[in-house]
């Protein structure tokens, strides 16, 4: 894991010679990254950044924990851990349920994060955005880039559902003598981000953040379209969602297939997540200045398609705001309060043990028929959690399953080194202590 501490040290006390010595990584299939099989691709190593790697990498020494100094200060304060809505979802001035009306054509949902980059390139807010293309060779796989155009950011539009290694255009963003810069990315690559922050020579750094979870290389992607959906080749993009199927886009932009979760194969799906991402505490990107999701939204109904439902978005700190009110000002933002019904815990002990005896192997998964997995589906859709409960019980469940494949993985000292306070603060709670001791006993 060390392969970026020697040119760390070797750094020494001349400042900036570094960028001009150090050589990034050659992506390459062979290439061995300093995080090893916990590396994420988030490109930061591909740059002279690689310098850096022991200090800002999320998956080396104290990982994803730093998250609770970064927060001091990025947003001037850390989470407030006696407040269950910061636990769960981060430091936040206002949080809110959102859509753009009307939404931009071949987004993911309705275009919240184009538009931000669009207006802020409009205004002048920045002068470039670190955004997502498709290689030009294949629609799924994601081609970071620095746009400096509007044309370039529409460009980017929708997710492409696999590691990208966003911070590769760093060294760019430096050459083409950048001062204003918009980000767009997922926790791990913003965590990097805050990090070398400081050498990047800007005078202002936005950044907007999408939640991510179950992330994993392009080519496990084959793999999961391939059991789940029964035209793998048409699929562009896909989520899982608060009805509990994954909804499938095909390329026509019309046709969505729909298969409930417990329909999935869960045992033939286990590798096709990433380790970095098994190993990831940081689904709401509590380092962005502006996040913007869908799961924290109740569910509109299978009528509305996903270009005009709401997403929830959760404005941060003073420049999350400023993001925000341009926004505003397009006269196309529609906002609602949020909302919550339910509670998520006895759902989170449910889903978190089937899913934990899969994964160690105890108990195979059986998929249910698709007719039997709808009506599960259409009965949980009522009586479970619903809005932020929902996207609570997302959470904790990531958070759990992830301490607990951690921890048989590296055991309790390294886990407890790589988990910033929030996650630890879940794991240890009343509502999960037990069923985690429980589950760790099993082996
Ligand atoms: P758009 O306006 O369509 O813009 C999408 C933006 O995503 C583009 O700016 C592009 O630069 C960026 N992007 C595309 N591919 C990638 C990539 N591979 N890595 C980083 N950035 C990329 N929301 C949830 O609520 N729960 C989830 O579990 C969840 N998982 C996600 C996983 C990934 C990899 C990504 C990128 C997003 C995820 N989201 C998740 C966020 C959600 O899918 C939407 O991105 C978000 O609601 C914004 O929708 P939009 O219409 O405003 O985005
Ligand atoms: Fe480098 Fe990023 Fe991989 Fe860490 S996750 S080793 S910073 S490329
Ligand atoms: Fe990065 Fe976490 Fe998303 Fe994986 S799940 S890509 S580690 S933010």
């Amino acid at each position: 894991p060390d392969a970026g501490a020697g040119l760390a040290e070797a750094e020494g006390n001349q400042q900036w010679k570094w960028k001009t010595r150090v050589k990034g990584i050659v992506p390459s299939d062979t290439a061995v990254y300093p995080a090893q099989d916990m590396c994420s691709r988030c490109g930061l190593c591909d740059t002279y950044y690689v310098a850096k790697v022991k200090d800002a990498c999320a998956f080396i020494g104290d990982g994803m924990s730093r998250i609770d100094s970064l927060e001091e200060e990025v947003h001037g304060r850390q989470r407030d851990l006696s407040s269950p809505d910061e636990v769960t979802f981060g430091v936040h001035e206002h949080m809110a349920f959102a859509k753009l009306r009307p939404g931009v054509e071949g987004a993911q949902w309705t275009g919240i994060v184009t538009t931000i980059g669009v207006e802020m390139l409009r205004s002048g807010m920045v002068e470039a955005v670190v955004c997502v293309q498709s290689d030009p060779e294949d629609e799924l796989k994601p081609k970071p880039c620095l746009a400096m155009t509007e044309e370039e950011v529409i460009a980017a539009r929708g997710v492409k559902p696999s590691l990208s290694p966003n911070l590769d255009v760093l060294a760019e963003v430096e050459a083409r003598g950048i001062k204003k810069l918009l980000f767009i990315g997922v926790g791990c690559q913003v965590q990097a981000l805050r990090s070398v922050e400081k050498y990047l020579g800007l005078e202002k750094l936005y950044v907007v953040g999408t939640n991510c979870t179950d992330n994993g290389p392009r080519e496990g992607l084959e793999k999961f379209l391939e059991v789940t959906s029964s035209n793998p080749d048409q699929v562009k993009h896909y989520e899982f969602m608060q009805d509990y199927r994954v909804h499938m886009m095909y390329k026509d932009g019309v046709t969505c297939e729909k298969v409930p979760y417990f329909c999935l194969p869960a045992d033939q799906l286990t590798d096709v997540i990433a380790t970095s991402c098994y190993s990831c505490f940081d689904y709401v990107n509590g380092l962005a200045d502006v996040v913007v999701g869908y799961m924290g939204v109740p569910f509109e109904g299978p009528d509305v398609p996903m270009t005009k439902h709401f997403q929830y978005a959760t404005v941060r700190n003073e420049k999350g705001r400023e993001i925000w009110d341009l926004l505003r000002r397009t006269e196309r933002l529609v906002e609602e309060p949020c909302t919550r019904e339910g509670t998520r815990q006895d759902f989170v002990k449910q889903t978190l043990v089937t899913d934990d005896d899969v994964q160690m192997g105890s108990k195979k998964s059986s998929p249910l028929p698709l007719w039997i997995g709808n009506i599960l589906a259409d009965v949980l859709e009522k009586i479970g959690p619903k809005g932020l409960e929902f996207a609570a019980y997302s959470l904790d469940y990531h958070v759990l399953r992830n301490f607990l494949l951690m921890y048989r993985r590296l055991g309790k000292e390294r886990t407890y080194q790589h988990m910033p306070a929030y996650a630890k603060k879940i794991v240890e709670s009343e509502d999960y202590r037990d069923v985690v001791a429980k589950q760790i006993a099993k082996g």
